[in-house]
């Protein structure tokens, strides 16, 4: 008996398939039953009537979750969930799952990390999780079919590449070493090898603040290319992004729709990318026409506050003049959904007057933080392209920047809709004294980099490299607010379970 995947229905209309996979809600009504039914390919619905008695009869007192073999014909049913439906004539129960703990009513956030390895099976995680593997999948066909070589880089290192700040130290057999931070070290020296080069894996962040775009484990994937200059990188990042979001719609079109994601928003995503300098970004944030622009969004969010509001108070009036069961609760859901959005709507309001006040009284030298990030993002439909930061805000191994020594040669791609940094990246300096100096500035030891300094001995050439966060990039294309959603177990401070 071969199994048929939920995904293949639609080829198989009229034909007699077996399913295996588990119940994610069953309903019946008199001499039917109707069965909403998971393989983790996608859902369809499945009946079964009364006048097959032994299959009716095995769903009796089946809970959420029990997993089953199911055979029946499938048929065409344009109302139902992939445009198909199986009547099932034979059910083979293969586990009874009883009390399953996460049910239609929702759950507090805490509650369901703590139940992650289950939380995985509801129809939002499953669509979060296709959408992830569609992204590393046309992230890495990208720099497949653009002629890069994949080189994995060690996530055992001795020292660190982007501020001791954010190391995870272990003991290496008595000797300190840390977990990766990122690749590039040891890309820089394979693209001298082979000419463009990607890593992609695990990279470890000791972040000791909690926000919503901060995982101390993601995924990071980074090229690194021969003669490649600043300029080449900013197309790079733009073919890049707009090729995976490409991918995206092409082939996840239903999940971003199940997740309510703006798919017009992801269409706009297209090359050019606009472009500014750090510099000319601190002029943005200095203009009173932005200043204007969010004065006026907070007026309207005030407004939406006080409709929500109202809302919630209609609600409440109603729920003393309804006595049926389901409609007292479907009614107090709704006004936790409510609340749940005010609650949100007046932290970002009580918030924002601040926002405004940092965006004016931005000083030239610091880093963007989120909140700058967020702000400059929402201007524009597509990625922005941030390039030439103060070197004192930067790591390194930056390019000095021949027509301004204050910057460096780097760029940031800050996503739109105020999703911030999802890639980080720079032209590398090239000159052996000019790198020596800079590392001595900062405090660091020569002799451990005696290796990486070689390329700069050995037929130097300009390049440079990016790197991109899976996760980040998951979650302004899925729209979600938190990063923990982006990855099967995330990994948090404060957070190492399940
Ligand atoms: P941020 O300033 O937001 O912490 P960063 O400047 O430390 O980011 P880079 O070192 O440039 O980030 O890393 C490249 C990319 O890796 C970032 O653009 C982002 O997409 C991702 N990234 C960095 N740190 C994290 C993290 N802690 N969790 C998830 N993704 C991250
Ligand atoms: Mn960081």
């Amino acid at each position: 008996m071969t199994t048929t995947r939920i995904s293949s229905l639609p080829s198989h209309i009229g034909q007699t398939v077996t399913l295996r996979g588990w119940i994610r809600a069953i309903r019946s009504s008199g001499k039917i039953r109707f069965i909403e039914f998971r393989d983790g390919s996608g859902d369809c619905q499945c009946t079964v009537e009364a006048i097959h008695p032994e299959a009716f009869s095995a769903f009796e007192g089946l809970g959420q979750e029990s997993s089953l073999a199911l055979t029946g014909e499938v048929r065409e049913e344009p109302r139902s969930v992939g445009g198909v439906e199986v009547s099932i004539q034979a059910a083979e129960v293969l586990h009874i799952s009883e009390d399953y703990p996460i049910s239609r009513k929702e759950h507090g956030i805490d509650f369901l990390m703590q139940h992650r390895h289950l939380w995985l099976r509801s129809n939002r995680q499953n669509a979060i999780l296709r959408i992830r593997h569609r992204i590393i999948t046309a992230a890495r066909g990208f720099f497949d079919q653009d002629g890069f070589t994949l080189i994995d880089t060690p996530i055992f290192q001795p020292g660190a590449a982007e501020g001791a700040g954010t190391l995870f130290d272990v003991d290496y057999f008595g000797e300190p070493a840390y977990l990766a931070q990122t690749g590039q070290l040891y890309l820089e020296t394979a693209a001298m090898a082979m000419g463009k080069v990607y890593c992609f894996g695990p990279t470890f962040r000791a972040e000791k603040s909690k926000t919503r775009r901060h995982l101390t484990e993601f995924w990071m994937i980074e090229p690194e290319v021969a003669f490649a200059e600043l300029e080449d990188l900013e197309v790079l990042s733009e073919r890049f992004l707009s090729y995976i979001v490409q991918e995206v719609l092409t082939h996840n079109r239903d999940d971003l729709e199940s997740l309510g994601r703006d798919v017009s928003a992801l269409e706009a995503i297209q090359a050019p990318f606009p472009r500014v300098t750090y510099s000319e970004a601190v002029d943005l944030l200095h203009h009173p026409d932005l200043h204007a622009k969010l004065e006026a969004e907070l007026a309207a969010e005030q407004t939406r506050l006080q409709e929500l509001q109202k809302e919630i108070s209609n609600k409440e009036g109603q729920l003393a003049q309804v006595s049926k069961a389901w409609k007292v609760e479907k009614l107090n859901r709704e006004i936790r959904d409510l609340q749940e959005q005010a609650k949100e709507l007046d932290l970002w309001i009580q918030n924002q007057p601040a926002h405004i006040e940092d965006a004016k009284t931005f000083e030239w030298g610091s880093d963007f933080g989120g909140d700058e990030e967020t702000i400059l993002s929402k201007q524009f439909d597509r990625p922005l392209i941030v390039t030439e930061y103060p070197r004192e805000v930067k790591a390194f191994y930056m390019k000095r920047n021949p027509s301004d020594p204050r910057t460096v040669r780097n760029l940031d791609v800050l996503a739109p809709e105020g999703y911030g940094e999802i890639i980080g990246g720079s032209q590398r300096e090239d000159e052996l004294d000019v790198l020596m100096k800079r590392m001595e500035e900062e405090g660091m030891d020569p002799e451990p980099y005696q290796w990486y300094l070689d390329m700069r001995r050995y037929g130097s050439v300009p390049h440079g490299g990016f790197g991109l966060g899976i996760e980040r990039t998951v979650s302004w294309i899925c729209g979600l607010k938190h990063i923990r959603e982006t990855i099967p177990f995330p990994r948090l401070m404060g957070r190492m379970m399940p």
